[in-house]
């Protein structure tokens, strides 16, 4: 039985009957929201890190991966639509897929991120070709930022990141140059980085990277 009151039969001053819910109501849409420690691997430490081309790094949600938890990094392994909006990224990290499905959803107006206006990272799996000029375009089309490429493995391990001189990558530490077919580019790099700049083949198939 819902119990039921009738404001004008109130006297000033009289307490307010408790109004419950009837149960059909009580339900929150929290309910059917994944919740994202049932999904998250125990073993935090050791988890690679985001290596944002920016100092300090903005606040930015990570589609698809977890990594190191550490200042202005989300991460968002099944990332959803409501979690996107509540935690308002300046700047977003996924792989093509899922930055190309965040742009749909959000020129389908689902979703908006007006502060989103910081590069984007584009994660590209160890054995895949690099981001096309193509895609390149079509990210600068949807978001307006310039992105950043990274080479992961699919555990999450960064390979190479593409060096801000936009004239090829870095290899990250421990990474094996010919386990990615990258070629070194004789010479300084432009961006002033001690580190050898590499190319990477675009068209031939790139040998996978295991973890
Ligand atoms: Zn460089």
């Amino acid at each position: 039985m819902i119990p039921l009151y009738f404001p004008e039969n109130i006297q000033p001053g009289e307490p307010l009957p408790e109004v419950r819910l009837p149960y059909f109501m009580q339900f929150s849409l929290d309910m059917f929201r994944p919740s994202p420690a049932a999904h998250r691997p125990p073993s935090p430490a050791g988890r690679p890190a985001l290596e944002y081309p920016l100092a300090p790094v903005p606040r930015v949600a990570v589609l698809g991966l977890e990594l190191r938890q550490e200042s202005g990094v989300h991460s968002l392994p099944l990332w959803t639509v409501p979690q996107l909006a509540r935690l308002r990224p300046l700047a977003l990290a996924g792989s093509w897929p899922d930055l190309a499905a965040v742009a749909r959803i959000m020129r389908a107006g689902q979703l908006r991120l007006p502060e989103l206006n910081y590069p984007l990272v584009v994660f590209t799996a160890a054995g895949s070709p690099p981001l096309s000029g193509e895609r390149h375009a079509q990210l600068w089309d949807w978001f307006g930022l310039p992105v950043f490429e990274q080479i992961r493995t699919s555990g999450g391990r960064l390979l190479a990141s593409e060096c801000e001189s936009r004239e090829g990558f870095h290899l990250a530490a421990g990474t094996d140059p010919g386990e990615l077919g990258a070629l070194a580019v004789p010479g300084p790099c432009p961006c002033g980085s001690r580190q050898p700049l590499f190319r990477l083949a675009a068209a031939r198939a790139l040998a996978a990277a295991g973890d």
